[in-house]
């Protein structure tokens, strides 16, 4: 059957039909993401408003596309007391943050207690906002570093006030791909195994992929369809979020960058091929904001959130580091054509700006 015809029954598409997909020319693959983004949500395009925090960059692994680690370029090295995460989560939260999005490098210098403490601390003060806080790397880090299993880790999460885990870590799933990125780091198989181990505890994740640096077209597709067989068996993944390499301050040598066109070709074709995850996430920090927004007609719903303070994306070059002000995004997404709605961290709806 034609692939356009098959998309537009809702048949699922193969590996070797979803690399072809590329193929078709940007304008009928951006019309086929639409018509299913329209179909799932209209013209909504969600946001929540967000506080970034990266308590330490200090980091016992090490990614060649990383620009934020201290053991690599950046010679800063900084680890946070919880007194100054608090005091963060203080300040984000009555500038009216609903959520704290809390990402560590792998910091062995400190113990379990450092990362559960922070969480519970943020928690004990602040019951209400949610936390979504470490990484399946960070989680398989906690194990390899501690001897601790991955569901002791999950556990502890959970009693320590975690709400839910962010979808970082999975850079590409592609194992010699991966092999030469970051070596050492937490396995496809166990970024997965970790996932459904969450989601198996009734709780929400999300999940991303690096793309642009040195993997194919076909690693894209594999690393979608592998994240679509986990999300038909646990069934817990919020969004799907494809990340731009940034190429700043890095140790990877990657010749050739991406186009806008490949890349709303990506956010296209993860519309279309990830049926059972709802939300395609346009996260500006990597795509820019511009793009971004023309995302939203090429299969994006969602553009993350205002941010405040980002370190990571930033120190590898991109425009985020600190955030954006809420009614500057709120227009920004109604000039382009569509509707804001305010979200929160699951996704149920706070405010709909509709006027
Ligand atoms: S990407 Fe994360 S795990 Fe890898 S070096 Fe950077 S901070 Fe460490």
């Amino acid at each position: 059957m034609d692939l356009i015809q098959k998309v537009k029954n809702r048949q699922r598409l193969t590996q070797e039909e979803a690399v072809a997909l590329y193929d078709l020319d940007l304008f009928t693959l951006g019309k086929l993401a639409d018509d299913i983004r329209q179909e799932k949500f209209g013209k909504k395009s969600y946001f929540n408003i967000n506080r970034h925090i990266n308590p330490t960059n200090v980091c016992a692994d090490i990614c060649k596309f990383c620009a934020y680690s201290a053991s690599r370029k950046n010679p800063n090295q900084y680890t946070m007391t919880h007194e100054q995460i608090l005091n963060i989560a203080t300040e984000a939260i009555e500038s009216g943050a609903k959520e704290l999005h809390i990402v560590s490098a792998h910091n062995p210098n400190d113990g379990v207690e450092w990362y559960m403490g922070a969480f519970r601390k943020v928690k004990e003060k602040f019951p209400d906002v949610h936390i979504k806080a470490m990484t399946a790397a960070e989680v398989d880090f906690l194990h390899r570093e501690y001897g601790l299993s991955y569901d002791e880790v999950l556990d502890m999460m959970i009693a320590n006030g975690v709400d839910s885990m962010p979808g970082g870590g999975a850079e590409i799933f592609d194992e010699e791909i991966r092999e030469y990125l970051c070596k050492g780091k937490v396995t496809s198989a166990q970024w997965l195994e970790i996932h459904k181990k969450w989601h198996q505890r009734g709780k929400e994740s999300n999940a991303t992929m690096l793309f642009g640096h040195v993997e194919s077209r076909e690693h894209r597709i594999d690393h979608m369809l592998r994240l679509r067989d986990l999300q038909d068996e646990s069934g817990g993944f919020n969004a799907f979020i494809p990340l731009v390499y940034q190429k700043d301050n890095n140790f990877l040598r990657v010749e050739k960058f991406l186009t806008a066109h490949e890349i709303l070709k990506t956010y296209a074709i993860s519309r279309i091929l990830l049926d059972n995850i709802p939300h395609i996430k346009a996260y500006w920090a990597t795509s820019t904001i511009n793009l971004a927004l023309i995302a939203q007609e090429f299969g994006a719903d969602d553009l993350d959130g205002t941010i405040q303070k980002e370190s990571i994306q930033s120190a590898a070059g991109a425009k985020s580091a600190n955030g954006m002000k809420m009614d500057e995004f709120i227009s920004m997404i109604k000039n382009a054509g569509f509707i804001p709605v305010q979200r929160d961290s699951l996704y149920n709806e706070l405010e709909v700006y509709d006027d």
